[in-house]
């Protein structure tokens, strides 16, 4: 009997994704909004709202989006106020340190891979033309 209600009501499960999912963007640019104008605690509880969304539905929360906000303590990282940014070019990674908890997340340099991604569909045109040039 419970399969069978699942399985009836599994399009609108979809449809309610679908919608937490349009949600939880509109929360970010919310919190966004909020912490450019100064107020990082509205940022934070918009964030805390998204995560919650997400949580409900099981959904992920996008690696953009999970960049605004510290992943120990959730609270909305705005660079210099919350947050500070350090770029490690040796290990080409990019540091984020909270500032609410003390923490430090690390990214990869994202300019560098998508760099990285554009030459590669590139290279066998450059090998090409560094023969010639040679
Ligand atoms: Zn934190």
């Amino acid at each position: 009997m419970r399969q069978m209600l699942k399985r009836a009501r599994k399009k609108t499960k979809e449809e309610q994704k679908k919608i937490a999912m349009e949600r939880i963007e509109i929360l970010f640019n919310l919190a966004d909004d909020s912490a450019l104008s100064g107020d990082v605690k509205r940022a934070s509880r918009y964030v805390e709202m998204a995560r919650k969304t997400a949580m409900r539905y099981n959904l992920r929360i996008s690696r953009e989006y999970k960049r605004k906000f510290c992943k120990y303590c959730y609270r909305y990282l705005l660079p210099s106020v919350t947050s500070t940014v350090r770029i490690n070019s040796e290990g080409h990674r990019v540091e984020v340190k909270c500032l609410e908890c003390g923490r430090s997340m690390f990214y990869p340099f994202i300019k560098e891979l998508k760099e990285k991604r554009k030459n590669e569909g590139k290279d066998k045109d450059t090998a090409n033309r560094k023969k010639r040039s040679k």
